[in-house]
């Protein structure tokens, strides 16, 4: 399989490059410790992403967005990834599940979403059912023509940005196989709409700047035309998109274990301790061909997951073994990181132990390791029934 970059990807991707080194990467320190990004920033980032047509690139052309094959928003995904999260947010990506949106909702959701004048959330996890989905209790009732939700969601990031909400909730009950399956629905609600309330979640140790939300509705009425895709194909609309985004995830993930391997590979190439270069210390040379063969490995698999994607091939665990590559991948390197640093590795100095921290999360969100391994694992023994 051949992954060298067409022209116009060498220019994407060189003109990203440009964009994370300019815009994004001298706010890095102050945003991680002011854990927030200020308004007036986060405005600026948007506008000139979508002057530069970077922003929602992953959508497609016929609504407004950059239009790239799979492969090609991985290169982007990758490129950002060189950059903070809490700040690269604001090149969105919209929710593709959007794609869904019917009739009036195409101009009032999607194509503002696209253009940047609306920011939307997505609100899948609550307490109690967070890698079982199927567990989530907020409840949407039908009441003449609307539904009335009741509930909590937490977890929820960029809620507090979010124009509106793109939200799960149970609507009713099916039995299959004689075993009982929760029918689940999803609806846009937005951020004004009485008996919806937004308070930022608890501080977290990733990603700082970058917050979460838990929302709370009670007795909050939506209107049946505030369904997003069909009534209780809630689950089979996230699906498709969630395996999706795991790709980019994984994409996202190689970036930045590249800039923390670029790093620590310098620094093994000038640090001197008894005389030598710490690099010529076995202890130190193998970790960086350790760390350069896993993020190669981990660049294929994701590389190879979303030419998959562009064919209409992908499985889910293609996408499963992309993500947890490239997670654990970014977890090992950002840890040898530290360790070639020494000391000044956990000082905030320098931005490895940003890194290390901030890689921590992304074996949890986005369905964890474990459940990466639950799909993958599934897939290779159905094969032998
Ligand atoms: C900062 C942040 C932002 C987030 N943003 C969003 C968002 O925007 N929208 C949204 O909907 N959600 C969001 N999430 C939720 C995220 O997707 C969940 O945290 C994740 O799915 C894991 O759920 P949990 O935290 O409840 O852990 P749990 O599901 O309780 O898991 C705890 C542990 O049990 C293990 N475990 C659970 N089930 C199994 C199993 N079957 N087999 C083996 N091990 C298992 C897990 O792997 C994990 O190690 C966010 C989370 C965080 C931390």
């Amino acid at each position: 399989m051949d992954f060298s970059l067409t022209s116009e990807q060498d220019m994407l991707v060189a003109s990203l490059r440009n964009f994370v080194e300019k815009e994004l990467r001298p706010h890095e320190f102050m945003v991680d410790r002011a854990d927030e990004v200020p308004q007036d920033l986060a405005a600026a980032i948007r506008a000139k992403a979508i002057e530069q047509g970077f922003y929602a690139f992953n959508m497609p052309e016929s609504v407004g967005g950059g239009g790239l094959d799979h492969v090609t928003q991985a290169l982007v995904e990758r490129e950002l990834g060189h950059s903070s999260w809490a700040l690269h947010v604001f090149v969105a990506r919209p929710s593709k599940i959007l794609m869904a949106c019917q009739g009036d909702q195409i101009e009032r959701y999607l194509k503002p979403t696209v253009r940047g004048e609306l920011v939307d959330c997505f609100a899948l996890t609550e307490p109690g059912a967070g890698s079982d989905a199927m567990g989530i209790r907020t409840s949407a009732v039908p009441d003449g023509g609307d539904f009335i939700i009741n509930g909590s969601k937490h977890f929820i990031s960029h809620a507090a940005h979010a124009d509106y909400v793109i939200l799960f909730a149970v609507t009713g009950e099916t039995v299959a196989r004689g075993r009982r399956r929760k029918q689940v629905t999803c609806f846009l609600v937005d951020k004004n709409t009485p008996g919806m309330t937004v308070h930022r979640g608890p501080r977290c140790t990733s990603l700082r700047g970058y917050h979460q939300s838990e929302i709370f509705f009670t007795d909050c009425r939506v209107s049946a035309g505030q369904i997003l895709g069909e009534v209780h194909q809630g689950f089979e609309l996230a699906n498709d998109w969630l395996t999706a985004g795991r790709v980019m995830v994984a994409a996202n993930n190689v970036g930045r274990a590249q800039r923390a391997f670029n790093m620590a590979a310098e620094w093994a190439a000038t640090r001197q301790q008894f005389g030598k270069r710490i690099g010529e210390f076995q202890g130190t040379s193998f970790k960086i061909a350790d760390m350069a063969s896993e993020i190669r490995a981990a660049e294929l698999v994701t590389l190879y997951a979303a030419s998959r994607l562009d064919q209409g091939a992908m499985t889910d665990g293609d996408a499963a073994m992309a993500k947890l590559l490239a997670t654990e991948t970014l977890g090992r390197v950002t840890d040898h990181a530290v360790q070639i640093y020494g000391g000044m590795g956990l000082m905030d100095e320098l931005p490895i132990e940003r890194f290390w921290r901030d890689a921590r999360i992304e074996r949890i969100w986005e369905g964890t390791s474990e459940i990466q391994r639950h799909i993958l694992s599934r897939e290779i023994l159905k094969r032998y029934g």
